[in-house]
């Protein structure tokens, strides 16, 4: 895909971000370029058109931006995965191991009804223990999670296996 291109390079790397020896992908340069950005949003758009999706639930909070965005490009629901403390009414919520320490996904009870079919997606996969949460908490609520989306994927090899079987669609995979 031609557009893939430009999409990459409009995405800044910062190095030792926010950390000595991260290489941080920065998706906000993507954001301020208008064609790159609806080119990416389109390619979601039209990969997920006739797949009879009816959720798409964004990670806080790069996953907010392109989920809700490609929500309506597909005439789906947005449903906000967020962080703790952020929603003001009931939630489920599922923890998750990070490196140092645990972090916590939650989501509004209703938001999704069961055998509602999801895609879940935020701006970038790298272990994917975030996407393993955000599956984890959609299942409970008794949803069908197609796949997960991402616009970059860090070449890890323990993704897929992490991803509790399902397929991820990726469309960066930076070296
Ligand atoms: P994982 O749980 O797969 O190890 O990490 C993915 C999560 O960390 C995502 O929510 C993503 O937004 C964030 N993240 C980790 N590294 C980067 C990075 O280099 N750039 C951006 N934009 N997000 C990152």
């Amino acid at each position: 895909d031609s557009r893939l291109q430009a999409i990459s390079e409009a995405i800044r790397v910062v190095p030792h971000f926010p950390k000595q020896g991260i290489m941080f992908q920065d998706i906000t340069t993507l954001l301020l370029d208008p064609k790159a950005f609806k080119d990416t949003v389109d390619i979601f758009v039209d990969h997920y058109r006739d797949m009879d999706i009816s959720v798409v639930a964004g990670v806080e909070a790069r996953g907010f931006i392109f989920g809700s965005s490609i929500a309506i490009g597909i005439g789906a629901k947005f449903v906000p995965l967020c962080k703790p403390g952020k929603l003001p009414g009931e939630v489920i919520s599922e923890k998750y191991v990070l490196e140092y320490g645990t972090d916590c996904l939650e989501m509004h009870v209703g938001a999704v009804e069961p055998c509602e079919r999801v895609i879940i997606m935020d701006d970038l996969v790298a272990t994917g223990g975030t996407l393993s949460a955000a599956i984890r908490l959609l299942e409970r609520a008794g949803a069908e999670v197609v796949e997960c989306a991402c616009v970059i994927g860090l070449s890890d090899l323990k993704v897929r296996r992490k991803l509790n079987g399902k397929p991820l669609y990726i469309l960066l995979e930076p070296r």
